[in-house]
């Protein structure tokens, strides 16, 4: 995506990769000497945890307000989702049938007991989901589905969701949690992939969405120039190649979703502002850890 902005707009950009929290300590201790205009990461927790250590720049933008809801954006303009990505459940079709699927919460039922897999309780993307259902169903009520969840391993929690997922394909466990684009780039190269989505929640608050994103570095010395670059990530353009390619769906309403995503059928996403995940990340990592997640 990068290289299509250079050969659209001769702007060269420079890479670096990293996880987000070598990325944001290297933020922290450059300062206002960074090289860094922009941090591009995933997990509304990680960008709120960005904002909060001082390391992004609000901005205003009017494209960016037309592109991207409201409920995926930082209300101080300081990060904007660009994409979307659903935590939802997995199953096995040759034990499980989709009609006894119904919510997060039902996985603590303990007729899932030695059946569910999940990813440890350390990567955001499952403090994000624990911080989303502490805001629809308070915190005594998802101390309890995390204990459930906890009691119906059937295995240890894996470090990865592709791992999770192939354990389920392989018989090891009949449902799991997972990202969407997980499952897309495992069908990419499995067409066959044994594995079965499930939106999950939908008679109830909808599916956990979460973004990926974007801010202007607070030490950016072309803060305009990074603007321009965000912003044209969130036209119909970027926002189609996340879809095709990164198997994400858009963040802007009415880009086309690509085949496979379509294929998923439609879904209620949780209509949730993103930013609770950071707000309540201390209290979901605390809640976990109480409930007995790894
Ligand atoms: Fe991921």
């Amino acid at each position: 995506m990068l290289d299509r902005y250079t050969e659209q707009t001769g702007v060269k950009i420079e890479l670096v990769t990293d996880s987000t929290g070598p990325l944001m300590a290297r933020l922290q201790a450059e300062g206002q000497n960074t090289p860094a205009d922009m941090l591009l990461t995933v997990d509304a927790g990680n960008l709120w945890q960005a904002a909060q250590q001082g390391l992004l720049q609000p901005v205003s933008s009017t494209v960016l307000e037309e592109n991207v809801p409201a409920k995926y954006r930082d209300p101080k303009g300081q990060w904007t989702g660009l994409s979307l990505r659903a935590r939802t459940i997995f199953y096995d079709p040759s034990k499980v049938s989709a009609d006894q699927l119904s919510t997060y919460a039902d996985l603590a039922d303990p007729k899932w007991k030695g059946k569910l897999c999940l990813r440890t309780s350390k990567k955001v993307y499952n403090q994000s989901l624990v911080a989303s259902m502490m805001e629809h169903l308070g915190e005594e009520k998802t101390e309890e589905i995390v204990r459930g969840w906890v009691a119906n391993l059937a295995t240890d929690v894996f470090s990865d969701d592709t791992s999770m997922l192939e354990a389920i394909a392989a018989g090891q466990c009949e449902v799991g949690i997972a990202n969407s684009y997980y499952y897309g780039r495992l069908l990419d190269e499995k067409p066959n992939f044994p594995v079965k989505i499930f939106w999950a929640n939908q008679g109830t608050t909808g599916t956990h969405v979460n973004i990926s994103g974007a801010g202007v570095v607070a030490g950016s010395d072309n803060p305009d120039g990074t603007l321009k670059l965000i912003e044209w990530l969130s036209s119909d353009e970027a926002q189609g190649l996340y879809a095709s390619s990164d198997k994400e769906f858009p963040v802007k309403v009415g880009v086309d979703e690509s085949e496979m995503l379509r294929s998923w059928g439609e879904f209620k996403k949780d209509d949730i502002n993103v930013q609770k995940f950071g707000e309540l990340q201390t209290q979901a990592i605390q809640l976990m850890d109480k409930a007995g997640y790894k």
